[in-house]
C-alpha cells in the first residue's frame, strides 16, 4: 500500500500543514481518508486523474475531516462528468447539507446520484472492493464518529487511521485491535489528550509503526520525538506530502 500525507495540520491550517486528509493510492486507483485539506487542488497537483478517485471515507463531520469534498464533488459534478466516486460521510445532516451546498450552485451544479454517490458510513456494513476492505471502530470524539482500519486485500497489510480520539482520551476509546493485533501502520492523532495519556496504549501497541498527525500544541512534536527512545515500533510525524510504502 502507497499512502500520501496531503493534510497534516490539526484543526486549524498552518503556514506548511493543510487539515487532516491521507490518499491511499492502488494501480488502478486511489482513495482518500478524511478530505478536511483542499482536496481537489492536491489530487491535481501530484499529477491524478479525477477520474481514478474511486471513494472517500471520513473519520466524523468536523469540517477539517471534511471541508475539501465541497469544491471536490461541485466540480465533479459539472467539470468532470466523466468521474464517478462513493462519499462516505458520517451523518444524515451532513449528507443532506454537502448536496445542497452543490446544488446551490445553480442548474449546471446538480448532485448526479447516479455519480456522485453519498452514503451515510454505516459501520456494520463497511466499504470492500477488491483492493480494500475497511472495519470501523466508534470512538467518542464525537456522535458517529470512527477510527478506521484499511486491509489492503492483495498483501494483506493494513493501516489503521485514529479519527480524533475523547478528549484527554477519557473515553478509553483507543481501538483495542491495536493491542491485540500486529497491524502495520498505526496513524494517530495528538490534538486532544497529552502524550502521558497516550503512553499506556503505546505500551501495548502491536503496531509495526506509528505516525502522528494532527498534532497541537505543536510543542507536542518534541514530546513525540521523545518517544522514539523508548519503543521498539517506528515513530514518525509526517509533514504534507510524505509518502511512505508498505
Ligand atoms: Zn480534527
Ligand atoms: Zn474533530
Amino acid at each position: 500500500m502507497k499512502i500520501k500525507f496531503l493534510g497534516t495540520a490539526h484543526g486549524v491550517p498552518l503556514k506548511d500543514r493543510f487539515c487532516s486528509s491521507t490518499m491511499l493510492e492502488f494501480e488502478n486507483c486511489y482513495y482518500l481518508v478524511d478530505a478536511g485539506a483542499p482536496a481537489v487542488d492536491l489530487i491535481l497537483r501530484d499529477g491524478k486523474d479525477i477520474n481514478d478517485l474511486r471513494a472517500v471515507f471520513t473519520t466524523h463531520a468536523h469540517l477539517d475531516h471534511t471541508v475539501g469534498l465541497i469544491h471536490l464533488t461541485n466540480l465533479m459534478s459539472w467539470y468532470y462528468i466523466e468521474s464517478s466516486a462513493d462519499f462516505y460521510l458520517t451523518n444524515d445532516m451532513q449528507k443532506a447539507s454537502y448536496e445542497s451546498v452543490i446544488s446551490a450552485g445553480g442548474q449546471r451544479n446538480f448532485v448526479y446520484p447516479e455519480r456522485l454517490r453519498f452514503h451515510v458510513t454505516d459501520p456494520e456494513a463497511p466499504y470492500e472492493d477488491e483492493n480494500i476492505k475497511l472495519d470501523y471502530f466508534k470512538n467518542g470524539h464525537m456522535n458517529n464518529s470512527y477510527s478506521i482500519l484499511v486491509t489492503d486485500k492483495t498483501t494483506g497489510k493494513r493501516v489503521l487511521f485514529s479519527g480524533d480520539f475523547s478528549g484527554m482520551l477519557a473515553l478509553s476509546d483507543v481501538p483495542k485491535i491495536l493491542s491485540e493485533q500486529e497491524i502495520d501502520v498505526f496513524v494517530c492523532e495528538m490534538a486532544h489528550f497529552g502524550v502521558k495519556e497516550l503512553e499506556p496504549y503505546l505500551d501495548t501497541c502491536k503496531a509495526k509503526s506509528v505516525y502522528f498527525t494532527h498534532v497541537f500544541p505543536l510543542d507536542k512534536y518534541d514530546g513525540i520525538e521523545a518517544l522514539k527512545d523508548k519503543y521498539a515500533f517506528e515513530i514518525h510525524s509526517p509533514s504534507d506530502g510524505d509518502i511512505i510504502e508498505f
